[in-house]
């Protein structure tokens, strides 16, 4: 049953990793190493059924092949998750073990930070391994990550209104964000300085606060900012957010934000954006600034180059708009479509 999985979706390798001593069960997935080594997080979460946290990685690792395919970089994808709840269960034993586990993969995978995982803890994974990114600072890394997504979001919505709107100013936009935590803070931050108008939700009110106090954001509540008029959306908070509910009362022309999987089902959903002639630009693309920055860290972090590259994300997503263009599909399935030729064509070059 696990090769049939694994067959599916053509995966490479999947470890499961057991420590007794610290109680650590993980397993880390390798989608693919076409274009280099497989680099993905490690997620913690008390998954119920070792089912569950299967699925998971299986598909977070897939995401992560596509992501890093779309960025340009030569990285594969792959994921670690850990069974526990990242509350109580950690312990230093547990991270130095997990290192031990990516070491013995010989740099076919390079782990990070994900949800319930702090840089605290990679930084022991990093005593046992340096296939390792996302650690302290003292160590060459890259540090907070959001800024440099913030970045490449607002690269992509640059390009995601000149493809609208036919300029890529965002002077006098109207700009509706959902969720104003690290990246989307940091987003409306740029947006304010070229003169774009917020409109900000939250769920947590200091957050939504500040938005309004610095950058003059009209604030609605959250129920509220699906309805809203506005140019763009940028969903900055959760996933599945655009779905059969919330399409029909949306009044954007267009999507562009970094929360990631904002498409409940991507075929569904990206045709009924597309039949109202709301454009969508891809979250894995749109977002994809965090990992290109801590890619960066592979050659000594240089934040300058990093963040040179986090705007090529402009001509990423011009590329996909092409592509959905000529073939007559949806960005979503373009952006696909963009990362299946690319790997194509590494593989061939290999088989040449
Ligand atoms: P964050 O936790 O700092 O911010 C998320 C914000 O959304 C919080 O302020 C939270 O209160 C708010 N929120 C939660 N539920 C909400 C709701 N129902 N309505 C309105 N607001 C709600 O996270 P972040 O690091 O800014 O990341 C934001 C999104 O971008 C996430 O989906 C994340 O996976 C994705 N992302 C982040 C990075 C990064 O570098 N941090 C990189 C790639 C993708």
């Amino acid at each position: 049953m696990l090769f049939e999985k694994m067959e599916q979706y053509d995966y490479e390798q999947v470890v499961f990793c057991h420590d007794k001593a610290s109680g650590l069960k993980a397993i880390i997935a390798i989608h693919d190493t076409t274009l280099g080594p497989a680099l993905g997080g490690c997620r913690m979460w008390p998954y119920e059924t070792e089912e569950e946290a299967l699925e998971d990685v299986l598909r977070l690792a897939r995401g992560m092949t596509y992501k890093n395919a779309a960025a340009g970089l030569a990285l594969g994808g792959g994921k670690t998750v850990i069974i526990g709840d990242p509350k109580k269960d950690k312990s230093e034993e547990m991270f130095r073990a997990l290192g031990r586990f990516v070491e013995r993969l010989n740099g076919s995978y390079i782990i990070a930070e994900d949800v319930g995982i702090t840089v605290a803890d990679m930084d022991l994974v990093h005593e046992e391994t340096n296939h390792v990114t996302g650690i302290s600072e003292r160590f060459g890394s890259s540090g907070n990550p959001s800024p440099m997504t913030a970045f490449g979001v607002y690269s992509a919505m640059k390009r995601t209104a000149l493809e609208t709107f036919g300029s890529d100013s965002l002077l006098d936009k109207t700009i509706a964000v959902q969720g104003v935590g690290n990246v989307a803070f940091a987003l409306c931050k740029l947006l304010h300085e070229d003169g774009a108008k917020l409109i900000v939700t939250d769920i947590n009110a200091d957050a939504v606060n500040r938005a309004v106090t610095q950058f003059g954001a009209k604030a609605v509540a959250p129920a509220e900012i699906y309805d809203v008029e506005a140019d763009i959306f940028a969903p900055c908070a959760l996933g599945g957010i655009l779905n059969g509910e919330t399409i029909p009362r949306l009044k954007v022309a267009a999507i562009c934000g970094s929360a990631n999987n904002q498409l409940l089902d991507a075929t569904i959903h990206g045709e009924m954006l597309a039949s109202k002639a709301i454009l969508y630009a891809p979250d894995y693309i749109v977002n994809a600034g965090g990992v290109i920055n801590i890619a960066d860290e592979l050659n000594t972090y240089n934040e300058a180059r990093a963040q040179q590259k986090i705007g090529k994300i402009f001509d990423q997503i011009g590329k996909v708009f092409d592509i959905a263009k000529m073939e007559q599909m949806t960005p979503a399935e373009a952006a696909n479509r963009m990362v299946e030729n690319r790997m194509e064509e590494s593989k061939a070059r290999k088989i040449g």
